[in-house]
């Protein structure tokens, strides 16, 4: 039963026993890629931050919105790319991380709201060769009626959940490996920093929240058990103490709850 329910789960053919999910845009790159095209290539930042405060009240899903701000940006998907590659920068430590979980068998798994495209060429230029090791999940690019996506207005966003509000459920994925038999299931961590990853959040046994974003504010409110990461060096740290077993993720999680209610998670503490 094992093998068969992880026969379509890449991560799973080296029987790890941790998983590291993580978001891409804001998580692994310090600047959100679709923000920095909408904001410098597309309809703006001032339309774009608006966008962002109504999906965060509920007046419009992600999908819209996001949909809205891809659409704003009308260059070639190519030259999207270059843009977006000559621009975005990677969390220094984040390849550091990497090449840890490499050497000991921690898959990592990149789940975005973005498009696979964009990910892997940042991935490629930005971590090298090694990010062929990683398995990206994201929503994906399609041409307009009668058009080349390399040509002026000629591409749109597809998404892999068009059902969903949020376009890409993240828990959908999640739950594969979650629902996995007791003896194989893996121990499951989440990296992510904003509204994409609330889908996800109370999917994992450990999420790495990124300071002072409202991810943590959510996961505080919800009881979705979290720990605060700064950069990927206290990913690394952490991720090495529990693989170690010199702590248990149970331990980590209660700390970053700890860390939150002292105002140390670079937002302020809300108690209901
Ligand atoms: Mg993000």
């Amino acid at each position: 039963m094992g093998v068969q329910a992880t026969a379509n789960l890449p991560a799973m053919k080296t029987n790890p026993k941790f998983i590291f999910f993580t978001d891409f845009d804001g998580t692994i790159t310090l600047q959100d890629s679709n923000d920095y095209m909408t904001d410098n290539i597309g309809y703006g930042r001032e339309k774009r931050v608006q966008g962002n405060q109504d999906t965060l009240s509920g007046k419009i899903n992600f999908r819209d919105s996001f949909r809205e701000m891809m659409e704003s940006v009308s260059k070639p998907y190519s030259e999207c790319i270059q843009y977006l590659v000559d621009n975005i920068k990677l969390d220094p430590h984040f390849k550091e991380f990497f090449q840890w979980a490499l050497e000991n068998n921690v898959p990592v798994v990149v789940l975005s709201s973005g498009m696979e495209p964009i990910i892997k060429a940042l991935l490629k230029s930005l971590v090298g060769p090694d990010a062929e090791k990683m398995e990206v999940l994201g929503n994906y690019v399609k041409a307009r009626p009668g058009k080349s996506i390399d040509e002026e207005g000629g591409w749109e966003i597809e998404f892999r959940h068009p059902e969903s509000g949020f376009g890409h459920d993240k828990s959908v994925a999640l739950r594969q490996y979650s629902s996995l038999p007791e003896d194989v299931r893996p121990t499951m961590f989440y990296a992510g920093d904003g509204v994409s990853d609330l889908s996800a959040a109370r999917e994992t046994d450990l999420l790495f929240a990124k300071k002072g974003h409202d991810l943590i504010t959510y996961c505080a409110k919800e009881s979705v058990p979290f720990t605060v990461f700064g950069d990927w060096s206290s990913i690394l740290e952490k991720c090495k103490e529990i693989v170690e077993g010199k702590t248990t993720v149970q331990d980590a999680a209660h700390e970053g709850f700890e860390a939150y209610k002292a105002g140390k998670a670079g937002i302020e503490p809300i108690f209901s």
